[in-house]
């Protein structure tokens, strides 16, 4: 799971083997990516995989990760993850056998860069097999086993390093990925022949980014690039797409736009509003740090105001203030009234009675498909026939 300080890490290998400029690119302008919440979670999620049993399992519901797993976070152990890790380590067992020899968070030397070192959670040999098993714990990015370059280098390199002390060769490798918050547990068998193809495919890249680096853009290797917003490859291109689009307006000033002309310029939204959204915390942090950016100030927002301890504040207003003065009754939702009703026959269509609904709205999405049925009649308005 965690790479160490390697200049070319494992972890970000989609990256640097799609876009062979990045990494100079990256360094060039000491951008490296943040830690974030979801980061820690998982840190927090792998160290406790580490210490959970069955036995123990109760234990740590509840605590920080500073209490129970002696870790500079105040993220809360939930029963969730708790729930989440048991089946990890239960996923892991199952893979092993009586023979199994079973290495967690073993730091091997990395193949391409012996320096370094990259860690794999789990690498379990059994005989000739070896299985090769990653802890995601994030439930937003779904992430495949097939071809994954981050497990193979993993592979590769503890492979290498425990090799020399085997009777035989490996000549099978499972890639497992465990993400349980995405219901997501890929298998990707390969062969000794496969990995050693795309053992040269990694020095390939290497060479490439050391001697001739390209630009590469991509949604799969731009996605998390910590340069994604200085990048000019990428600024090129959504610059190009722009241009290209409304070149065909100044072909023809005069002439309204068309529904094709329109269709092909809203089509770009999604990526020209991530790269603007990328410019803009780009420039947020350097303002932050006290650059002066044209065009724009730091400014606070309002803040927003509300009880410490609810329950604290009522007991001194009630000192002061009549109770109808301070406590706001509010009715239940409709939604909400769901689960009371529920089971209650009797009274349910007296309560739907009570309920009106906001027209559903209709919204414009990519991609082909049928349009959804519309009453023409009605939405025409003052244009009906
Ligand atoms: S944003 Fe994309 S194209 Fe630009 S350096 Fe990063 S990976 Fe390469």
């Amino acid at each position: 799971m965690a790479d160490g300080h390697a200049k070319l890490a494992p972890s970000a290998s989609s990256r640097w083997m799609q876009c062979t400029q990045s990494q100079r690119l990256i360094e060039e302008h000491n951008l490296e990516s943040k830690g974030s919440k979801a980061a820690m979670e998982g840190t927090v999620a792998h160290a406790l995989a580490e210490v959970l049993t069955e036995d123990n399992s109760y234990t740590f519901i509840g605590r920080s990760a500073k209490d129970a797993l002696n870790i500079d976070s105040n993220i809360l152990i939930s029963s969730e993850m708790v729930r989440h890790i048991s089946a990890y380590n239960n996923y892991v067992r199952e893979h092993v056998r009586e023979n199994s020899m079973v290495f967690t968070e073993i730091s091997a030397p990395l193949f391409y860069d012996t320096e370094s070192k990259g860690t794999s959670d789990k690498a379990i040999i059994t005989g000739r097999h070896c299985d090769i098993i990653d802890l995601k714990y994030g439930k937003y990015v779904v992430v495949d086993a097939e071809e994954n370059s981050q497990l193979i280098i993993y592979a590769i390199s503890v492979i290498d390093y425990v090799e020399e002390f085997l009777d035989e060769e490996i000549n099978t490798i499972g890639l497992h990925i465990f993400q349980p918050r995405a219901d997501n547990y890929p298998r990707y068998d390969m062969t000794r022949a496969q990995l050693i193809n795309w053992r040269a495919k990694v020095l390939e890249a290497i060479d490439e980014i050391e001697n001739r680096p390209k630009y590469s853009v991509g949604e799969k290797q731009c996605r998390f690039c910590p340069a994604k917003a200085i990048c000019p490859a990428r600024a090129g291109q959504n610059m190009k797409i722009v241009s290209e689009e409304f070149k065909i307006l100044d072909e023809e000033p005069k002439k309204p736009l068309t529904i094709d002309q329109m269709a092909s310029i809203v089509a770009q939204g999604d990526e020209i509003r991530a790269w603007l959204k990328d410019m803009y915390n780009h420039l947020f942090e350097a303002a932050h740090n006290g650059t002066k950016v044209p065009n724009f100030h730091l400014k606070w927002g309002s803040q927003t105001r509300k009880w410490k301890d609810e329950e604290e504040a009522k007991k001194f207003l009630l000192q002061h203030f009549k109770l109808d003065d301070i406590i706001n009754e509010t009715l239940i939702t409709a939604p909400g009234s769901d689960r009371l009703v529920k089971g209650k026959k009797e009274i349910k269509e007296e309560v739907e009675a009570l309920i009106t609904k906001t027209e559903a709205k209709l919204t414009l999405v990519k991609g082909e498909g049928e349009n959804a049925c519309v009453n023409l009649f009605n939405d025409l308005g003052d244009n009906k026939l």
